[in-house]
């Protein structure tokens, strides 16, 4: 006889089967090369119709059954992290394959599941409402170089969580990793009895497909994690949109911060992924008196100090000179701080982490982004002067910025000034996104639009059903 597992088992396994061969069948054109695995499609409007017919099945399912197919997507990240960690490396190039495998393991395990959708209600004399949260349908995303399978699987739980498939364009550097990331989630889906077609992608994301997705009738939601250019592409469209743009982010240290542990602090976080994470450390601003301490502090810590022509080597190598504005050489984002010297003809010994000079506060290591192990750090005479100039270089991003003191009076200021998104008090940039910090993870920090550090609630609409006169229990 057969156990209830078994059973279950069974019956999981034939929905699985039955959902492919729908979902194949009736979304995907014949000669599509994407055509039977039901989730790639050479043209963007396919990839909207089968995620479409994906998204109905997933809101005839149960909560209990959509929260089942978040653990399998959890559990399936869990396992491949590893693999997908080192092909983003070798496709982009960028950051570490222990950081990157880090960075797929805290999304797995810290983006919020279906219990981020909470009704609210309210109840009095004229009776009850209820405000529940109800998916979009179809959300198209756009994810970045920097993180490419984290952002997908972050992006992936998040959005079917809260009863939305989602058409993505990953950045074409970063394809086959992203896609990758997408196929073992979607395989993970439907073996646990969900649909084939929540998470879809042309067979080659590029600028056109992006705009088909865009400006695609039936995407109601977009979300986009890129810099500033995408963001104002997708701004344009009129179409709602959950934007999380560039940042710059700045530390402020001050004469009471503790600063062996501000120094270390700084350069894991700097040095972290090679500082392709848009919540790093990009520049520092400290206070004279505890400058010196802080830069020895940093040495000890794995950072290497350059001085007068070097600097200049570095700017001459890793940035170029568009008409008086420096933009990075993409070819050195995400580099090891050693191949960076290299490359600069500039001499270190060991094996530095992070390179940091000192800069006046209008240098391109400060005003420039730069997602490298880079970093700029700027003496000031008093923590006001160091607080107006964290202001300056964060340019209104309302991103990250970190500050180390105990002063709380110093930390309050420079949080009321800075009024990002994000704001790590003694700690490294990684604690704001969730690594040995309290609260969920993300990797699309939605700046400029507001909603924050994303989650299922983001992806979802607020919608209202009143009840008059009636179904109270007091
Ligand atoms: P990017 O802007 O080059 O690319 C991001 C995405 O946008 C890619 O998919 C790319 O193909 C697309 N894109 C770029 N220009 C476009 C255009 N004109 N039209 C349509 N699509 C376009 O960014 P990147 O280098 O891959 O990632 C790094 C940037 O992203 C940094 O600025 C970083 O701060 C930001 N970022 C922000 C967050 C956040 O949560 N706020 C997270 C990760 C990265």
């Amino acid at each position: 006889m057969l156990s209830k597992e078994q059973i279950e088992q069974i019956v999981q396994a034939t929905i699985a089967q039955m959902n492919n061969q729908q979902t194949a069948s009736a979304s995907a054109p014949a000669g599509a090369a994407g055509a039977g695995n039901g989730w790639m499609f050479d043209r963007a409007e396919d990839c909207v119709d089968a995620a479409i017919a994906a998204q109905k099945k997933l809101v005839a399912m149960t909560m209990d059954q959509r929260e089942k197919l978040i653990r399998a997507m959890r559990r399936a990240a869990r396992e491949n992290a590893e693999k997908l960690a080192q092909m983003a490396h070798d496709e982009t190039g960028y950051g570490k394959v222990p950081d990157k495998i880090a960075k797929i393991l805290l999304v797995a395990n810290k983006t919020p599941g279906t219990e981020d959708i909470v009704p609210r209600v309210f109840t009095g004399d004229h009776g009850m409402t209820l405000v529940e949260q109800a998916p979009f349908g179809v959300i198209g995303s756009i994810t970045p170089s920097t993180n490419p399978p984290g952002t997908v699987i972050n992006n992936s739980i998040s959005m079917i969580a809260g009863g939305n498939a989602v058409v993505f364009n990953p950045h074409p550097s970063a394809t086959k990793c992203s896609q990758e990331a997408m196929r073992i989630l979607n395989e993970a889906i439907v073996a646990a009895g969900g649909p084939m077609g929540l998470i879809c992608c042309p067979t080659k994301p590029n600028m056109e497909t992006s705009a088909v997705i865009m400006n695609h009738p039936k995407i109601k939601l977009l979300s986009v994690t890129g810099g500033e250019a995408v963001v104002g592409v997708a701004m344009k469209t009129g179409k709602k949109c959950i934007a999380a743009g560039p940042g710059n982010p700045p530390v402020i240290v001050d004469e009471t911060a503790h600063i062996p542990k501000a120094a270390k602090n700084i350069v894991d976080g700097a040095s972290f992924d090679n500082n392709v994470l848009c919540v790093a450390e990009k520049e520092v601003f400290c206070v004279n008196t505890v400058y010196d301490q802080l830069m020895s502090e940093m040495q000890k810590n794995g950072a290497w100090l350059v001085k007068g022509e070097d600097i200049d080597k570095i700017v001459r190598t890793v940035l170029i000179n568009k008409d008086g504005k420096y933009v990075i050489n993409r070819k050195f984002v995400g580099h090891d701080a050693t191949y960076i010297m290299d490359a600069s003809g500039v001499s270190y010994s060991g094996a530095p982490r992070l390179v940091i000079a000192e800069v006046p506060k209008d240098h391109p290591f400060v005003v420039v982004e730069m997602l490298m192990p880079v970093l700029g750090c700027v003496r000031c005479d008093n923590v006001d002067q160091a607080i107006d100039r964290a202001v300056e270089a964060e340019r209104g991003c309302w991103h990250s910025a970190l500050m180390h003191s105990t002063n709380y009076l110093n930390m309050s200021k420079a949080a009321k000034a800075l009024n990002t998104t994000i704001f790590v008090k003694n700690g490294p940039s990684t604690a704001g996104v969730g690594f040995n910090g309290e609260g969920y993870a993300t990797l699309t920090i939605a700046t400029p639009t507001g909603e924050g550090l994303t989650s299922a609630r983001s992806f979802t609409r607020a919608r209202r059903c009143v009840l008059e006169d009636g179904f109270r229990i007091i």
